[in-house]
């Protein structure tokens, strides 16, 4: 498994700054000027002359980086279905261990040296870093990958460093548990515990920040924070599996299809269920826990008990059924409606189809 860790180079002096903007403005201009020769022939591959002959202050070893990356961009465009615009370089240079390397930093105040490639060929800068408190674990017990990728947010640069580790196996023992993501509380499990209820309040406060002032970055910055802690605070002990709503999966063709959509996005904040849904995910590689997923479908509208669908059954965090009765928090009977689901679909696999399963009654 890996994982990439972002690291700020926020502590290099001007000159390397400088550097740093010369390397990355010479290497956009061959990564676009590969792309635009890819995109006009049409084709997969750039010869060798047409890499040497580009004129650029770029080493032959960074021109060969660039194209590497002109091609993957190009790559990825050609496969994706929803072509638009030819693509452009994003800026962030990804570069392999001849161009950057991390070494530990004896006896000083920071932690790690990052030692890169600049234009001036044998005269590679040396940037400090600083570890933090969540990246710690990382560098102690991961294996550091060679390479990284460099990036700038207007004038801040950061380095991206990915760590890998071996996948523990699957655990054979322990509870299968549904989760169910809201807006009230950010999990509910079909366990009954409930995780993260300062949702609310911080999706309030991005809201009432003006789009892309600072105060707004801080406030996203806060609740990406809450997000990861509170999936850190579920307890995977005692657990096998866990089951989640797969957001992907919704297609949009049919009326039904739409309004599930529909349910969908307002009952999952869109920006905070990729978050949360992919964190889970990590814990669950990092703990051997299976994570399965499953289909939307209906899971907030479902009587758990009788299996009765209908959408005013749900009535904000309440859940009362107009068919039994039966009354509970709507977050929870959801994450039960998730697990059944789940359930449900394995025993069909099984071909042990159990009559009146509750769930599919329409
Ligand atoms: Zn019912």
């Amino acid at each position: 498994m890996k994982r990439t860790l972002k690291f700020s180079l926020g502590l290099a002096n001007t000159n390397k700054i400088e550097a740093l903007k010369e390397l990355s403005n010479e290497y956009k201009k061959a990564v676009n000027y590969f792309l635009q020769i890819l995109s006009s022939e049409n084709k997969h591959i750039l010869r060798e002359s047409e890499v040497k002959s580009f004129n650029s202050s770029l080493s032959y070893r960074y021109k060969q980086c660039a194209k590497r990356q002109a091609m993957k961009i190009w790559k990825s465009w050609r496969r994706n279905k929803k072509k638009g615009q030819i693509p452009e370089f994003d800026g962030a240079l990804i570069l392999d261990h001849r161009f950057i390397k991390v070494e530990k930093a004896k006896n000083s105040s920071f932690d790690y040296w990052v030692r890169i490639a600049i234009l001036k060929k044998g005269y590679p800068i040396l940037i400090p870093i600083k570890s933090y408190d969540y990246a710690n674990n990382y560098f102690d017990n991961w294996k550091l990958v060679n390479g990284g990728r460099l990036s700038r947010e207007d004038d801040n640069w950061f380095l991206l460093l990915t760590f890998e580790k071996e996948t523990p196996p699957k655990k054979k023992e322990g509870k299968i548990i549904g989760i169910d993501i809201g807006i009230k509380k950010l999990m509910a499990t079909s366990e009954k515990e409930f995780y993260g209820k300062d949702i609310e309040r911080l999706m309030d406060k991005i809201q009432k920040k003006q789009q892309g002032s600072k105060a707004f970055k801080r406030a996203i910055k806060e609740r990406d924070y809450y997000v990861n802690k509170t999936a850190k605070a579920l307890s995977l002990n005692n657990l096998k599996a866990i089951v989640m709503e797969n957001i992907k999966n919704i297609k949009r063709n049919t009326k039904k299809e739409r309004r599930l959509r529909k349910e969908f996005r307002s009952k999952f904040q869109k920006w905070t269920y990729p978050l949360l849904f992919s964190r889970i995910n990590q814990l669950c590689e990092i703990n051997g826990v299976h994570f399965f997923t499953i289909d939307p479908a209906w899971t907030s509208q479902t009587c758990n008990k009788c299996g009765f669908v209908h959408e005013l059954n749900r009535c904000g965090e309440i859940f009362l059924c107009r068919n039994c009765g039966y009354t509970q928090d709507a977050d929870y009977n959801a994450s039960k409606n998730i697990l059944k689901t789940y359930l449900a679909q394995q025993s069909m696999v099984a071909g042990n189809i159990k009559a009146n399963n509750g769930i599919f009654v329409h």
